[in-house]
């Protein structure tokens, strides 16, 4: 088909998500064709370093053969089986059994869903009936940080903090609750790490107090490093800070990390960087790498245990038809023996070499922080350093540096207030790495 009547039909038929509708229209699609390491390919040919990973999910890069036969062969030999009925299949059980003993401290109990939104919205029908069965039914309240992102569901866009997620939905419910988010270049206590901690722990507690007291408090979400409100970092410490808090508090402590999970940040998980152990921990992307879509819950021992006890011989009535897909699982167990095998190694060896390339663009005119951990990292344009000027909030300046990108080669997230976000594959080689650098200084160049 040719590429006219593409776009004409995906103008026409294809809803795309989390885009301007007419925006769109006008634009028309741009078709990606084939992809091969950290290098994608659209339907004129242009080819491109994918310095965003498809959607900060393929973790792996493109054209495994090892995942193509590994999904193929589960295919061949069941293609499904669900976990009602206590049935299951080998490929979801043998997941579940090496992810906890990957996972950080007792979280030892996997729940598969589709991907990151529906791992979100799992946590919250979990935490609500934990707290009803330990007995505490007034903590219904849940409270998450600015600038996050936990999905798109109806209850997860409301603990997401993107104010387009919000508008013209009736979201967030009365129940969702935020504090200030931690991001450092522009906090207003500055950027001394011991004041954005002191500034945080207070602001939990003031919010905790605001709504009534931590008997009415379920659940505080964060991401290890916020990803879709602009790739911001805290400051060591910051993590444990928040999670030795919400356990003073008697508050569940979520850690999303369906962006953080999987080596994007060099450890496979991120809370590992300061040994927090959350009670619940969301994963999606890179637990297939984006081949087929899956997500993880990973519920800790009393979090399990207090809904099991309570429910007894009765149904705990939370699934989904495709929880736990066998050809979903045999692909994560492929992509996990990827990431041991040296694609974990890789990926902090080229991220040190990211962090380094893009610190090496810090003296340039339109440059006002560059941050990251890892192969997940940013940098925020200005238009006046020292008043850290943004770029005019707006989706046309963004598009603009996204198409400036794509044209030099190279694929990057063009966030709507100036930031360029980068989260590669963490099979990239050093001339991916120094391509991603290169290019993205030419499309500074241009924009100045
Ligand atoms: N949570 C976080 C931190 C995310 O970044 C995302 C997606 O980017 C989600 C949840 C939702 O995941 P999905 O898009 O797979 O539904």
């Amino acid at each position: 088909m040719s590429s006219n009547s593409l776009v004409e039909l995906d103008r026409l038929h294809l809803v795309h998500p989390v885009a301007s509708y007419r925006g769109h229209e006008r634009a028309g699609v741009r078709v990606l064709k084939s992809a091969k390491g950290a290098t994608v390919t659209d339907s004129t040919g242009h080819s491109m370093v994918d310095g965003f990973a498809g959607l900060w999910c393929v973790n792996v890069g493109y054209g495994v053969d090892s995942i193509v036969e590994a999904a193929a062969k589960q295919m061949r030999e069941l293609p499904y089986a669900t976990g009602y009925f206590s049935l299951g299949s080998e490929p979801a059980i043998r997941l579940a059994a090496e992810l906890a003993e990957r996972a950080p401290g007792d979280l030892n109990h996997v729940y598969f869903t589709l991907g990151g939104s529906d791992a979100v919205d799992s946590t919250v029908r979990f935490i609500r009936y934990y707290q009803i069965a330990r007995g505490r039914p007034a903590k219904d309240q849940f409270i998450s940080v600015e600038q996050g992102y936990h999905g798109s569901s109806t209850v997860g866009a409301g603990l997401t903090a993107l104010p387009a997620f919000h508008q013209g939905f009736g979201v967030p419910f009365h129940w969702q609750h935020k504090i200030p988010s931690h991001y450092s270049y522009r906090n207003p206590v500055g950027s001394d790490p011991a004041a954005i901690i002191a500034a945080s722990t207070a602001a939990l507690r003031a919010k905790v107090e605001e709504i009534g007291g931590a008997e009415r408090v379920a659940a505080f979400y964060l991401e290890p490093i916020q990803g879709s409100g602009g790739v911001l970092v805290p400051p060591p410490g910051w993590v444990k800070a928040m999670r030795d808090l919400c356990r003073e508090l008697d508050i569940l402590f979520v850690a999303d990390e369906v962006i953080t999970g999987f080596g994007r940040t060099g450890p496979l998980f991120a809370c590992e960087d300061e040994g927090v152990v959350p009670d619940l921990m969301t994963t999606a992307k890179g637990l297939t790498s984006g081949y087929v879509p899956m997500g993880a819950v990973f519920l800790s021992d009393h979090v399990y245990d207090t809904i099991a006890d309570a429910a007894g011989q009765g149904v705990v009535g939370h699934g989904y038809t495709y929880s736990a897909h066998p050809v979903s699982a045999a692909v994560a167990l492929e992509v996990l023996r990827l990431y041991e095998a040296g694609l974990l190694e890789n990926g902090r060896k080229a991220g040190a070499r990211l962090m380094a390339g893009l610190h090496s663009l810090a003296d340039h005119p339109l440059v006002g922080e560059v941050r990251g951990r890892g192969m997940l990292a940013a940098v925020e344009l200005v238009t006046d350093k020292a008043r850290k000027t943004p770029l005019p909030a707006a989706a046309e300046p963004a598009r603009r540096i996204f198409d400036r990108a794509w044209d030099n080669g190279l694929v990057i997230r063009a966030f709507a207030n100036g930031v360029m976000g980068y989260a590669p594959p963490l099979c990239c080689t050093d001339a991916d790495i120094d391509a991603i650098i290169e290019r993205t200084r030419m499309t500074l160049d241009q924009t100045l």
